[in-house]
Order: structure tokens, then C-alpha cells, then sequence
């Protein structure tokens, strides 16, 4: 029998019999472990009405009752951090260890919020008129949700909930249907620590669940992160439900490679950036764009390097990387190493047959180097989201900066160099959101925001850090007078203060 995980509603875990499940998978073997429910309208409804309800006193509570919440929470999964990074990591793929950054990264989220009186703070102003004070304060929305994608079923949910709570609202969380293990214990120690009942909800499902959220007349912001196509549909859908929306879409990182550059050091960063976690991370480096002699130099030190990569089960700890998170995405990578052969370019280390002695099930591929990469093949221009590095030759570093700015995402890019005059220009000129010097996945930490630009974000607000706090609150200004004795009578022109 495989156990089900279900949703975590009004503080217990619920079960929906008679409900459609879907298979969760653990790559390494190829083997269904768990099942999971998948929730209809009538059940997301559930979810929000426990979440409405549990608003006002949560609201209401001090900013610093809520932070000290937020300082057990933090502690709680510290405590559980191998144990959520096994969880994941069994669904996902990833290493072991990777996982357990992972956990880290989501947990800083949560760290951050524990500042949440401070963060929250409003504006003052003395005497904007005679006698007269103004002063901003920023309140929660009410109820909100959020949508995340597999390959972070740990850090993304915890970019979105520890935020939204902290500010005072109430949140709904839809993770992955993939891995959907990790998001239900994230609510459940968030309950442990103090989270009233309801203020932290988790249900899983698909598109049906999705469609319910972006449409419930009571949620009143939604946040995103997976696909393009996805984040555009859930972007365009819920504004046109009059929902605050906030979605992260694909990528397509560039590193740009000068030929000052240290270049050992650009190839164990490449190596780094683009293979670890399978290439299944949206800060991924997919393309190396080699200026001027750097790329032959480059290829000569990244071949043997990718040849040599330690593909191993996600509990290896010793591997450097682990299988695909499913069998359909595994052939879809494959699919494209064959489309770029066929475009033209020159595939300088083939991964596509490797089998791994004892997992023959498992969704594993090797590393895969393409070398004379164009601008117009599709390998090019789609995201693969697997291990799968493509360098493009630049003639020049303007012909770098046109590349990058020309493509249609905009998540994350680096450069690698040594003069410091190129790479202040380069942070300067490029169109994408999150840039690196000499730093090749250069993910904000929680106190500085997460998101890209172009179609890698639809949306004004990025993740977390003070555009978390601005997502979360709404602003409300107030004006005030106690006046005494003069009475001036009723005035019919415009106010002007003086
Ligand atoms: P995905 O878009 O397939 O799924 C994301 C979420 O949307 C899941 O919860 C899924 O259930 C739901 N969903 C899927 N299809 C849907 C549909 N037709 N209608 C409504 N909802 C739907 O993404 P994924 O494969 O889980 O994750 C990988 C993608 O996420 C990559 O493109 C990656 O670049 C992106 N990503 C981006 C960031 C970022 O910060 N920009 C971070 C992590 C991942």
C-alpha cells in the first residue's frame, strides 16, 4: 500500500475520499512511493474559508507576537533540516546535500521575517499643515495564496508563506504535484510553533486547484513561480479577477566569459552553475558565452570536467548530481540534446545513454556540452531545465551584451573577469534581474529580493526582502487634526496645507 498525502486545512491534515490522486515518484528508482489528492473546487473553497476565518485575529495580533512565532518556526526547522532535505531530496532528485542548502536558503527567508515589527514600520509626518500629522501604515490583504514549482518544493513556498504571515495574513499554499511531501510538513511545524490554526493551509493538487485560486472571490493576492507559459496564464488570469499577482517564470541564464577572465575558475563555476541539481534550477547557468580566444580555452577545461561528473541516487552524498524529476521531462532534455544535433551544433560531450548499475528505472541522463551554439537554434532560445551547457562564441563583449539582452528571459546572468571597469559596465547595461561579478548563481539572500525581468517575471514585485513586505501589505495614510476653540466654518476650495 502507498501511503497518501493529502491537505493540511484549519490546522489538520484532511483527507478527500473518492477525490482524484496522482503518483509521486521517487526518480531515483522510477518507482510510485506515495500518492497524492489532488483538490477540486469545493475543497480549495474549504481551504479558504478556514483562511477568512482565521484572518482577523491573526491580523490583530502584535507584529511582535507574530515575530517571536517566527523565531520558533525557525528554530523548528533548523531542527528538521535533514529530514526535510531527505524528503525532498527522494521526490525531487537532487542530492542530498544540495537539498539541505536548499532547506537553508528557504529557512534565511524565515530569519528575515522575524523583523517583521521593524520591516512593517509606517511613516510619520509632523505638522504637514499647522497642527496637522500624517502618518502611513501598512495592513495585510487578507486571505492569500501561493503556487510553487517542483524543483524547489522547500525554499520557493518559503519565499511566499513566512512573508505573507508575518505581515498578518493568511495563506494557502499549492505545491508541486511532484513533490508535494515537504510543503505539508512545512505547515504542519509552522503549526508546532505557534501558527494559529488556518493561517497556514496546504492543498495540493493541479490546474483544477490552480483555476480555483486564481478565481475564489476571497483571495486577494496570488504569487507564482514555475513556467513562463504558466506564470503568464496565472498572471493575466488573476488580475482579471481583480487579484494582487506577483509571477516568476522560466529562464535562460547567461555567464559571459571575457578573455581576462581566470579561467579555471569560470569552468568549476560553470560547472557549478549548470549541472548541479541537474540543471533543474531556474538560476541555472544554460549558456556560456565565450568572448574572443576565451572559448577554445574554456571547452579544453569544461569536456573532461563534464566527461568525469559523479551521476549517482539522490542519497548519494558523495554524487554531484542525481536524476531528472520524471521520466517525461528526462526525455524531453534528451529531446532537445537530439534537436541541437540536428540544428547544427557540436555536441562535444554526449550524456543521453548513461545507465546507472542498479537504478535502470531511475530518470538519470549525464552532463552534456554543446559547443558553437547560434542565437536562432531552439536550444538556443527555449529553456531545457536539465543538464544540458551550451557555449555561443562572442566575437566582442558589446556582441556579449546584445545576446543577453535579446533574449526573451531575464532571470539571472554573471560575468566572469578581471577588470573591474567591464564588469561594473556589464551590471550597468544588462536587461536581466539578478546579476553576478565573478559570482555565477547570484541568488539575493532574504534580505535583498528575488525575480527577474522580462518574461521571467510578470508582475511588479519580487520576492521576498522589503518588495516581500510592499506584496503582502496594502498601504493606508492617515491625516489628523485635534483642533481646539477657532472654528473656521466650512471650506469649499481645494485643501492646501500651510
Ligand atoms: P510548472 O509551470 O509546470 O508548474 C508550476 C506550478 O503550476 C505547479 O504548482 C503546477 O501544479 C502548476 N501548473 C502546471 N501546469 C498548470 C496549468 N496548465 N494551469 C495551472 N497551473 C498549472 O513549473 P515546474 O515544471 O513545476 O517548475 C519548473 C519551472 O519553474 C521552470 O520553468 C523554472 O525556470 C521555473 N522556476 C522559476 C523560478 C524563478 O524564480 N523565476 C524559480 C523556480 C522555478
Amino acid at each position: 500500500m502507498t501511503a497518501t498525502l493529502t491537505h493540511f486545512i484549519d490546522g489538520a491534515r484532511i483527507s478527500d475520499p473518492g477525490g482524484r490522486q496522482g503518483d509521486v515518484y521517487n526518480p531515483t528508482t522510477g518507482e510510485v512511493e506515495k500518492t497524492v489528492s489532488l483538490a477540486d473546487t469545493a475543497l480549495l473553497g474549504k481551504a479558504v474559508e478556514s483562511a477568512k476565518a482565521a484572518f482577523p485575529e491573526w491580523a490583530a495580533k502584535t507584529p511582535l507576537t507574530r515575530a517571536r512565532i517566527m523565531f520558533k518556526y525557525k528554530d523548528l526547522l533548523e531542527r528538521h533540516r535533514d529530514e526535510l532535505a531527505r524528503g525532498l531530496s527522494s521526490e525531487h532528485g537532487k542530492v542530498f546535500n544540495d537539498a539541505r542548502g536548499e532547506v537553508t536558503r528557504g529557512i534565511e527567508v524565515v530569519e528575515f521575517a522575524t523583523g517583521i515589527p521593524h520591516l512593517i514600520k509606517g511613516e510619520f509626518s509632523p505638522q504637514v499643515g499647522s497642527g496637522v500629522d500624517s502618518y502611513s501604515m501598512r495592513q495585510p490583504l487578507g486571505v492569500t495564496a501561493g503556487i510553487t514549482p517542483f524543483n524547489f518544493p522547500c525554499m520557493v513556498p518559503l519565499w511566499m508563506a513566512p512573508m505573507a504571515i508575518a505581515c498578518g495574513n493568511t495563506f494557502i499554499l499549492k505545491p508541486s504535484e511532484k513533490d508535494p511531501s515537504v510543503p505539508l510538513m512545512l505547515a504542519e511545524l509552522a503549526l508546532e510553533a505557534g501558527v494559529p490554526k488556518g493561517v497556514f493551509n496546504v492543498v495540493n493538487g493541479d490546474k483544477e486547484a490552480v483555476d480555483a485560486i486564481l478565481t475564489h472571490p476571497d483571495i486577494q493576492a496570488v504569487s507564482f513561480v514555475g513556467s513562463t507559459p504558466i506564470a503568464e496564464y496565472i498572471y493575466h488570469t488573476g488580475t482579471a479577477h481583480n487579484k494582487r499577482v506577483q509571477a516568476l517564470g522560466g529562464a535562460k541564464n547567461h555567464m559571459v566569459v571575457m578573455p581576462d577572465a581566470d579561467l579555471d575558475q569560470a569552468a568549476d563555476a560553470l560547472m557549478g552553475a549548470g549541472y548541479g541539481s541537474a540543471g533543474e534550477r531556474c538560476m541555472a547557468i544554460s549558456v556560456a558565452v565565450t568572448v574572443g580566444e576565451a572559448g577554445d580555452k574554456l571547452i579544453e577545461r569544461l569536456a573532461p570536467k563534464v566527461r568525469n561528473l559523479k551521476i549517482g541516487p539522490s542519497h548519494d552524498e558523495e554524487a554531484d548530481m542525481g536524476p531528472l524529476v520524471t521520466k517525461e521531462h528526462l526525455e524531453k532534455v534528451k529531446g532537445y540534446v537530439d534537436l541541437g544535433v540536428k540544428e547544427g551544433a557540436e555536441l562535444v560531450v554526449d550524456g543521453r545513454d548513461l545507465r546507472l548499475q542498479g537504478y535502470d528505472n531511475g530518470y538519470f541522463m549525464g552532463g552534456c556540452l554543446f559547443d558553437k551554439v547560434t542565437p536562432e537554434m531552439r536550444i538556443y532560445k527555449e529553456e531545457i531545465f536539465g543538464p544540458v551547457l551550451s557555449v555561443v562564441r562572442a566575437e566582442s563583449y558589446d556582441e556579449a551584451v546584445k545576446l543577453v539582452n535579446g533574449h526573451e528571459f531575464g532571470n539571472g546572468t554573471a560575468i566572469f573577469t578581471r577588470d573591474g571597469d567591464a564588469a561594473r559596465q556589464y551590471t550597468q547595461d544588462i536587461q536581466v534581474g539578478m546579476v553576478g561579478v565573478n559570482v555565477p548563481i547570484p541568488v539575493p539572500m532574504a534580505f535583498h529580493s528575488f525575480g527577474g525581468w522580462k518574461r521571467s517575471l510578470f508582475g511588479d514585485h519580487h520576492m521576498h526582502g522589503e518588495e516581500g513586505v510592499r506584496f503582502y501589505t496594502k498601504m493606508k495614510t492617515v491625516t489628523q487634526r485635534w483642533p481646539t476653540g477657532v472654528r473656521a466654518g466650512a471650506e469649499y476650495v481645494m485643501p492646501t496645507m500651510s
